[in-house]
């Protein structure tokens, strides 16, 4: 071992690495069976290379889930990641007012901006929705009843279970109605002088079909003001504008939830709204003025990159630059636009790997995120076959290249979806299938030649 580690190679890993982990590797290595000091030395190296790389990489998204939350949810516009940018590389003004030369106040950089934007009276923005549902919950409900319908006592992704965060935020669920209805009445029948809010729910990746019943927002809102409680909905996807022209019909926005009778709407901020991972509460200002104040607003504060790039995002809106986010780039592109796309993949794979076999084929694509209930909307994607893989050992081989290439099987085949690649990313697409495809058939070679 001595010796190895007087070695050039090994001296130069201890310097990046430190001596234990170095020694550590090359002990592993000699239990494999090497000899070779070299080899030794280069396999550790390899080693200590893999254990200190970074895992938290730029992805090629071809699911065609345009918000998914295992990729990141929504990347960044050109403005987001611009103001990002600039605050990240030095001091800024995150609690400082430079008119006064006092203090300044965090919200500040988002509050008049966000308020314009949804036409609420007051907004504050936290860590995520799940924070602000947090929030209003500890701040307005702790110790008492919160009214939430049976049919939307949901779990939104692995983690978000509505019944799990009331319960941490120290509020008492009040079921109402059953799963699939329930009525105003329903919601009557549960207040009590220990009732303390009615919560709705935005019934984002999920859908009750059938038999079903649910009252009307006028409704609840009469309720709630008859009742003398606030009414927090969670409205989940901060939808800014209708996407019907998108073909998704019938998602409601945060203004027209607010317009509905709402007192208070939470919502993240990295779904429809295209921005970094933040959640809003928009609405009452007496309510948001008591959500500031409380101790968990510090607990759940934003970060100074974070606003910078949320109030830059909420200004690209209020300046009708929406169009231009990567969701609403990737969301309007036409069919022909996608085809065309595909085309020049197909044929550029063709020259270079004869071998791949490449179809244009329709697909579906998603917004994703919780939009209402998934609704699909039509795309194009490439079916890619390597004879000799599977469609299993394809997709493996895709997520292990660099950047990994995130796919999905359809009826065994592998799809490709271009809705959600950006199209810059198309040459790296057609690199990284071109050298897969070249590759597998150079060892299918190989193995032909031993056999
Ligand atoms: C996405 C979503 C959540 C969770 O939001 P996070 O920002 O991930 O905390 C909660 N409720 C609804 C309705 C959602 O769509």
């Amino acid at each position: 071992m001595d010796s190895l580690l007087r070695l050039p190679p090994a001296v130069e890993a201890e310097k990046l690495y430190g001596r234990e982990a170095v020694k550590e590797e090359l002990r592993r290595a000699v239990g494999m069976g090497g000899t070779d000091p070299l080899k030794l030395l280069s396999s550790a190296r390899r080693a200590l290379d893999g254990r200190f790389a970074p895992t938290l990489l730029r992805a090629i998204n071809a699911t065609g889930v345009l918000l998914h939350t295992n990729l990141g949810r929504s990347p960044l516009s050109t403005p987001a990641r611009d103001a990002l940018l600039r605050v990240a590389a030095g001091y800024s003004t995150l609690e400082y007012d430079p008119e006064t030369g006092g203090r300044g106040h965090r919200q500040s950089h988002v509050r008049s901006a966000a308020r314009d934007l949804f036409g609420s009276q007051d907004a504050i923005a936290v860590n995520n929705n799940a924070s602000a549902i947090f929030l209003c919950l500890s701040a307005l409900a702790r110790g008492r009843r919160v009214l939430v319908s049976r049919g939307e006592l949901v779990a939104i992704g692995g983690s978000f279970k509505i019944p799990e965060i009331l319960e941490a935020s120290g509020a008492v669920l009040a079921e109402v109605g059953t799963t699939n209805r329930t009525s105003i009445e329903d919601y009557r029948r549960a207040l009590s002088s220990e009732t303390a809010l009615l919560l709705t729910v935005h019934p984002s990746n999920y859908e009750i079909r059938g038999f079903t019943k649910r009252p009307e927002l006028g409704q609840i809102a009469a309720l709630a003001r008859e009742a003398g409680i606030p009414w927090v909905h969670d409205q989940g996807t901060g939808c800014v504008v209708p996407l019907d022209e998108f073909g998704v019909a019938a998602e409601p926005t945060v203004a027209s939830c607010l317009a509905g009778g709402a007192d208070l709407v939470t919502f993240s901020a990295d779904k429809l709204f295209g921005g970094p991972q933040a959640g809003f509460v928009a609405g009452r200002a007496d309510l948001v003025a008591r959500l500031a104040a409380h101790p968990v607003a510090r607990v759940v504060r934003l970060d100074k990159l974070v606003l910078a790039a949320l109030a830059a995002t909420i200004a690209a809106w209020k300046t009708g630059k929406w169009r231009d986010f990567p969701v609403y780039r990737a969301a309007g592109q036409s069919l022909d636009h996608l085809r065309n796309r595909g085309e020049k993949i197909q044929g550029a794979v063709r020259r270079r790997a004869p071998a791949a076999a490449l179809e244009l084929v329709g697909a579906n694509a998603f917004f994703g995120g919780g939009t209402s209930p998934e609704k699909p909307f039509p795309s194009r994607a490439l079916a890619v076959s390597l004879s000799g893989l599977s469609a299993e050992e394809l997709v493996s081989r895709l997520r292990s290249a660099e950047p990994p290439i995130v796919a999905r099987i359809e009826e065994g085949r592998l799809l490709l979806d271009l809705r959600s690649v950006d199209p810059d990313e198309d040459a790296m697409l057609i690199e990284i299938l071109s050298r897969l495809a070249a590759r597998v058939v150079s060892s299918r070679t190989k193995s032909n030649l031993s056999s």
